[in-house]
């Protein structure tokens, strides 16, 4: 992880102080001590922490970050100093429920029905729990400069994987061997880890857009989708570009050429203040026009962090406006039931009159 400003944590108490509560908790209270990468990214974006047994408790008055003997030395190097590192001897939901005042925030959606009832047991008389919903979720959406080198560093090695696995070559491979390869190879280039198990996608796999890679052998004049992405320094990225290897039939040039007209409307459309259900309806009328609406089924895209799917939505239902600093995916897709798939997967970063693409391996 790269590390955090301090300034977090205060524009953090600043938004439990503006809930009217006097501390939150923030962290994994699904598995604490135990999680998973995606259920500390509040944690890790808030401290640079980058372990996965840490539970943080703040307010205007309080900064305590509670973890156990495995992350002790990593968060001492690694959590500003304005927090009090507490080594949870016994039980980590006792320790955090020690450091419990007032009104105290927990969000909902990152809790499970037993810590919920194990935190009542514990908080001391005089403590309310009270439910928040996403507390840091505006604060994690526009990217500092920090964070946009880090992603672009993902979105470059992401491209560099790609350029490898087009010199090897894609037909006699199976799509198995061509995703395990491309994650050896990001690791091999200093990646943390794929942001997602890799989709490699032959034929009529291609047209489903969430393909687990299998023993297909890839063939000649047959496309091949790749959606990948790297983790570098705790940030994601997420590319998609669809090959073939030999002449491609008529009918897929032309979904092929669609979705990439589709793909570039939607760059040229991406700005700060454009509305994400607006960008997300221009990528879609070159693809209804030619009568293949019914055929992108999925939202143009999604924001990138810490975690790869993230706000701000591109998508029918969206109601986010696009903010200078957002980091999204475009990445629209036709998808032929039996037959083929075509996705293009750009990842760019909103600036005020347009957008920086991170992703430039060619269409
Ligand atoms: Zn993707
Ligand atoms: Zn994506």
């Amino acid at each position: 992880m790269i590390p955090a400003p301090d300034t977090r944590a205060d524009r953090v108490a600043e938004a439990v102080a503006a809930a009217g509560l006097d501390v939150a908790i923030v962290g994994d209270l699904v598995r604490p001590g135990d999680s998973i990468r995606d259920s500390m990214a509040d944690v890790a974006w808030l401290t640079g922490f980058g372990g996965t047994s840490g539970t943080v408790v703040i307010g205007p008055d309080v900064r305590i970050f509670v973890t156990d003997f495995r992350y002790t030395d990593l968060a001492a190097d690694t959590v500003p100093q304005s927090f009090r590192i507490v080594d949870a001897t016994a039980d980590i939901l006792e320790e955090v429920a020690s450091h419990l005042t007032g009104k105290a925030g927990i969000e909902p959606a990152k809790t499970s029905m037993e810590t919920h009832g194990k935190l009542l047991e514990a908080i001391d008389e005089g403590v309310e729990l009270v439910a928040i919903e996403n507390l840091l979720t505006d604060l994690r959406r526009v990217k500092d400069r920090a964070e946009v080198e880090a992603i672009a560093a993902a979105a470059a090695l992401t491209d560099e994987v790609y350029a490898w696995i087009e010199e090897r070559g894609l037909a006699g491979r199976t799509e198995r061997d061509v995703a395990l390869a491309a994650e050896e190879k990001m690791r091999e280039l200093g990646a943390e880890g794929p942001s997602f198990p890799s989709i490699v996608a032959a034929g009529a796999n291609g047209a489903l857009p969430h393909a687990v890679p299998g023993d297909r052998v890839i063939g000649t004049g047959e496309y091949v989708t790749i959606d990948m992405g790297a983790i570098v320094d705790g940030y994601c990225s997420d590319c998609t570009r669809t090959f073939v290897e030999g002449e491609p039939d008529p009918a897929q040039k032309q979904v092929y050429d669609l979705v990439l007209a589709s793909q570039l409307a939607a760059l040229d459309a991406i700005r700060a203040g454009a509305n994400g259900r607006a960008v997300d309806a221009i990528s879609r009328e070159p693809i209804a026009e030619a009568g293949y609406g019914e055929r992108f089924g999925h939202g143009l895209g999604h924001g990138v962090g810490i975690e790869v799917h993230e706000p701000p939505r591109l998508s029918k239902r969206s109601e986010d406006t696009l903010l200078a600093g957002d980091v999204v995916t475009v990445e629209p897709g036709i998808y032929i039931p039996g037959e083929f798939g075509v996705r293009i997967e750009d990842l760019v970063v909103v600036t005020e009159d347009g957008c920086r693409n991170l992703s430039s391996r060619p269409k």
